[in-house]
């Protein structure tokens, strides 16, 4: 059989959870179709291992799956299922056309397939049932009519050679399929992981975590909430970004190791710890790098600076890791701990970890799992922090324990039914560059919206406040920090629809956090939401918002040009003596906002790249935070 591949793409696969204590998770893995199999593997093409391969004569349907709402549990959005034996295999294509070629081309391999299923389940079997129909069994009859043709009517199957001959003979039977070889599907192994952070069950179905202990990984039903075990067999909801892999090469496990951390940010961590030899390892711009930032008070205390060590490969063909050279490592581990007791090079040795120790925990998509009403009893009101559209903003406490902002909803400022609806949806959107939503407490009047609270307010007064005081690494890094909030928000299909300055937020760390998105929609004062309405941000949008109402992650670009712009301004109006109408008229002349002072060539650049006039001409998010963090670098 002709084993030249005919297709050849790396894509997420579902794992398939035979056995049932394994988790549910998402793998990346290099897909090869031949005429004769459909294969997967783990690692490059150059360097590739087999994980599994389907027999596509054993193949009852290929097709894409459905799916309406909430975001997508990995990166790739479009996902499509191999049907064979009793298995349903999902794998998810990062484009709608990969997926389109995925499927006609299997479609068109296995047409004269044996088995064609008459129907099938057009959605995911999740969460113990199928998700179109709701039935519990996993090998309940398919629920929609399958089209092998596509979108073309169904066409009896061309006759095969054997059709022919078995037509003719009275009371034939079909040919039994030829002993095929097994498959070797992939082996899923239990998955141990470990706990970062202590996490308190709050509701019976959780499950409390202890820094440092392992537990068993049952179930990943949710991108943000795990069903795992515990030693004494106790099992329950964990976030899941509490915990970590605990396979040896992973640096999450080590106090040092600081994963969301930009050079600035290392910079501000280390100066806060102020303690001499503090350091932290964390990811270069450079993909797949890191870099050690290193404090030390050397020549006094008006001296203290941060130096930032590249770790570098050698060339040779056993790679091996160094700081300085002549200390070669096979391991970043072994490499840190050589020099936290030799500085051998380094302008101090590295004594004091600056990592979690002492920071808070991360957020969490909600308290708890699959939670978002939150009883009122357990809030307790503090300070007020301001008010804006929708009432105002409190400072509050969640259980006496953690404190959050709570928005007190005015009556008929908003489409609460409509809101109360999305919040579950807008639960599920977690990400450290994001203001996260708790929950709503939704049985009283006026409604609260929980969030998580952020010690150094919004951005735009945070930019006002500390005019002429804040460095361009800094300036860089709340811009980086914005465009890596929407990056996420663009990848899950979600449209801010009014990006700007006053609504990021920041945090004691001074981590800026998107806020506010998806909000506009359930305004209720048309001075706000229409586009000749005073209060609309019309020096936030682009033309084709401006003359058509149409939003896209492409409309938020042009919006995040503009935040830049008053980043670097910090905190100016933009088109400060223009009224609203001569701005419209300015943007459709195809003027655009002038250079700020601060700003650097390359950093106008960018700002110029999202204010292009079409949206198709504009870069995504992705896009733009690769070329800020390749600014960032540029001056490490
Ligand atoms: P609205 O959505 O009703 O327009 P905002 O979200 O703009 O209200 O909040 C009004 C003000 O309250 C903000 O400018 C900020 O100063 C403060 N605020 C809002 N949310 C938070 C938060 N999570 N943490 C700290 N301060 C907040």
């Amino acid at each position: 059989m002709n084993a030249d591949p005919i297709l050849e793409e790396t894509l997420i696969k579902r794992s398939q959870q035979k056995k049932r204590t394994s988790p549910l998770n998402y793998k990346e893995r290099l897909f090869v179709l031949t005429k004769s199999r459909l294969t997967y593997y783990e690692g490059r093409p150059e360097k590739k291992h087999k994980k599994g391969s389907i027999d596509l004569q054993k193949i009852k349907c290929a097709e894409i799956v459905k799916h309406d709402s909430g975001p997508m549990p990995c990166q790739n959005k479009y996902p499509f299922q191999v049907i064979y034996d009793c298995n349903t295999l999902y794998v998810f294509a990062p484009t709608a056309d990969s997926r389109s070629t995925w499927v006609k081309t299997l479609k068109e391999e296995i047409k004269n397939n044996d088995l064609i299923l008459p129907k099938y389940h057009p959605k995911f079997w999740a969460d113990g049932a199928w998700q179109c129909c709701r039935q519990a069994d996993k090998l309940a009859p398919g629920c929609e009519e399958y089209n092998l043709f596509g979108d073309l009517t169904r066409k009896p199957l061309p006759p095969t050679p054997d059709d022919m001959l078995h037509s003719h003979l009275p009371g034939s039977i079909r040919k039994p399929p030829s002993p095929l070889p097994r498959d070797e599907d992939e082996e899923e192994e239990e998955e141990i992981v470990l706990a970062m952070y202590d996490f308190e069950a709050l509701e019976t179905h959780d499950l409390n975590l202890v820094k440092g202990e392992e537990y068993v990984l049952l179930q990943k039903c949710d991108v943000h909430w795990w069903k795992a075990k515990d030693k004494n067999g106790c099992e329950g909801y964990i976030p899941s970004n509490y915990v970590t892999e605990k396979k040896s090469n992973n640096l999450e496990k080590y106090e040092w190791y600081c994963k969301n951390v930009n050079r600035s940010k290392a910079e501000h961590l280390l100066k806060s710890e102020d303690k001499e030899g503090g350091f932290v390892v964390r990811d270069s711009s450079q993909p797949g790098m890191y870099t050690v930032s290193l404090y030390t008070k050397f020549g006094g205390d008006s001296c203290a600076s941060t130096r930032h060590y590249h770790i570098k490969l050698t060339q040779r063909y056993h790679r091996q890791y160094y700081l300085a050279e002549k200390h070669l490592f096979n391991s970043i581990p072994e490499l840190i701990e050589y020099h936290q007791h030799n500085a051998a090079g380094l302008v101090t040795r590295l004594r004091y970890p600056v990592g979690r120790k002492g920071r808070a925990a991360p957020t969490t998509a909600g308290f708890s799992y699959d939670k978002w009403e939150i009883n009122p009893s357990v809030l307790t009101f503090m300070k007020e922090l301001g008010s804006g559209q929708f009432g105002v903003v409190r400072l509050g406490k969640w259980r006496a324990q953690h404190k959050v902002a709570i928005k007190a909803i005015r009556e008929g400022a908003m489409y609460e039914e409509d809101f109360i609806e999305e919040a579950k949806i807008m639960m599920k959107l977690s990400h450290p560059k994001l203001v996260q939503l708790y929950g709503v407490c939704t049985q009283q009047k006026p409604i609260y919206i929980v969030t998580e609270f952020m010690e150094l307010g919004c951005l735009l007064n945070y930019l006002r406040q500390r005019r002429g005081q804040i460095n361009n690494e800094t300036l860089l890094s709340s811009c980086q920090d914005v465009c890596d909030g929407m990056s996420y928000l663009e990848a899950n299909g979600f449209i801010h629809r009014d990006l700007a300055a006053r609504n990021c937020l920041v945090s004691e760390s001074h981590v800026v956090k998107v806020s506010d998105f998806g909000m506009t929609r359930y305004v209720l004062d048309d001075q706000y939401t229409s586009s000749s309405g005073a209060k609309f941000p019309v020096k936030w949008s682009p033309p084709e918002v401006l003359h058509y109402s149409k939003y896209s992650s492409k409309s938020d670009v042009w919006s995040f040009g503009v935040l830049m712009w008053e980043v670097y301004n910090e905190g100016k109006m933009p088109f400060e003596t223009k009224t609203n109408c001569e701005v419209v008229d300015f943007i459709s002349a195809g003027s655009r906002l002038y250079r700020p002072k601060q700003a650097s060539k390359e950093v106008y650049e960018i700002m110029n790249h999202c204010w292009h006039e079409k949206p198709e001409g504009r870069p995504c998010f992705s896009q733009l935070l690769l070329m800020i963090n390749q600014l960032m670098e540029s001056d490490c």
